[in-house]
């Protein structure tokens, strides 16, 4: 196959362009390198079968020669930049996700969409199974990510029914993993880094709302499982077990050797009190699950931080 993944020079892009080029298929990976970095991809230059395109896909996309897979990851992802590029996330998730099915309508290549939880919103239903519609503010400071998300979904679904276009919907519950940014400011990446140089750890709010977070390599398996299944989705792909993010600072500690201490700091508007993935259905259709624990994850994700 040949394969276009878009965000390819992000954290999750630039593993699945890896995972892609192992299982022994090309790989055209096209990115702004607004959130990403060419370095996440040092390796894979030079490869046979790797091209990187530096392209804004909310701009018309053309890649020349036959495409089978067009897995579209582009957007920026992590709370702290909804506030600095909102414009830039609404139109990759809008316009970048029109231009990415019309490529893979022209290409007659199957469509993968790289979309969240952040659909369910804050989840008045728990945990989260695809059928839950969500409870999303539509002018809150999250909004441009979920709405544009939500209506990358629908226009993925009125490709599928509307152009018989063949296509996948992952829906992605918080990743971690090595290859994130050290101040992408998430939570995972906020308390290893701070942990790893003595500085005390920000927990938002009183740290008991909850998350449930999937390593990277899991969560890439799922994407390669429901690329090759038959099922249009969404599915979600995450690690069902739930920690609070006070529990999470606290692992971070242990695992890093930190004696950091924790610092208590306002809690963002419209953050979700709790989430954590139904993942009934990706046991059944694609027969995955995640195997790496958060402490294992984390070990080795702290690794990664150190060098
Ligand atoms: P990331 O910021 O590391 O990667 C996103 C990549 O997209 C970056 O390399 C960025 O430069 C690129 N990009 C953004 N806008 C672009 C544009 N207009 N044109 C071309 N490239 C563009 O984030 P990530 O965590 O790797 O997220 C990848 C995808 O997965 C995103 O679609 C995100 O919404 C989704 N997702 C991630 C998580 C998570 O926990 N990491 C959770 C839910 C959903
Ligand atoms: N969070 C925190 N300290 C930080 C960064 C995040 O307490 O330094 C909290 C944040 O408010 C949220 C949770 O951790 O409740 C997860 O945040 P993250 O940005 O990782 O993901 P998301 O909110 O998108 O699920």
């Amino acid at each position: 196959m040949r394969v276009v993944v878009t965000g390819g020079a992000g954290f999750l892009g630039s593993h699945l362009c890896r995972a892609v080029l192992a299982r022994g298929d090309d790989v055209v990976a096209i990115d702004n390198l607004v959130t990403g970095s060419k370095r996440n991809l040092d390796d894979l230059f030079g490869q046979p079968g790797f091209v990187f395109q530096h392209h804004d896909v909310s701009n018309h996309v053309h890649v020349p020669g036959p495409v089978d897979a067009v897995m579209h990851l582009a957007s920026p992802a992590s709370p702290a930049d909804f506030a600095r590029i909102p414009i830039q996330i609404l139109k990759v998730g809008s316009l970048g996700t029109h231009n990415a099915l019309g490529l893979a309508k022209d290409k007659g290549a199957r469509f993968f969409l790289a979309s969240t939880s952040e659909v369910y919103g804050d989840p008045l239903v728990h945990p989260q199974p695809e059928t839950y519609w969500g409870n999303v503010n539509p002018i809150g400071p999250r909004s441009m990510y979920d709405e544009a998300k939500r209506f990358a979904e629908a226009m993925t679904m009125a490709y599928h029914r509307h152009h018989r276009l063949d296509v996948r919907i992952v829906r992605i519950f918080n990743t971690f993993g090595e290859y994130m940014r050290a101040d992408d400011g998430r939570s995972v990446s906020n308390f290893l880094v701070q942990a790893i140089e003595g500085k005390p750890l920000s927990v938002y709010g009183d740290g008991s709302q909850t998350r449930s977070f999937c390593y990277v390599e899991d969560e890439i398996r799922g994407f390669l499982a429901l690329l090759d299944s038959d099922y249009v989705g969404p599915v979600n792909i995450g690690n069902p077990d739930e920690y609070t993010i006070l529990e999470l600072a606290k692992t971070a500690l242990e695992v890093t050797g930190s004696r950091s201490d924790i610092e208590f700091h306002p809690l963002p508007q419209d953050d979700p009190k709790q989430r954590r993935p139904d993942i009934t259905l990706a046991r059944e259709v694609l027969g995955w699950e995640p195997i790496v624990d958060l402490r294992t994850g984390l070990a080795r994700t702290a690794a990664w931080f150190r060098k």
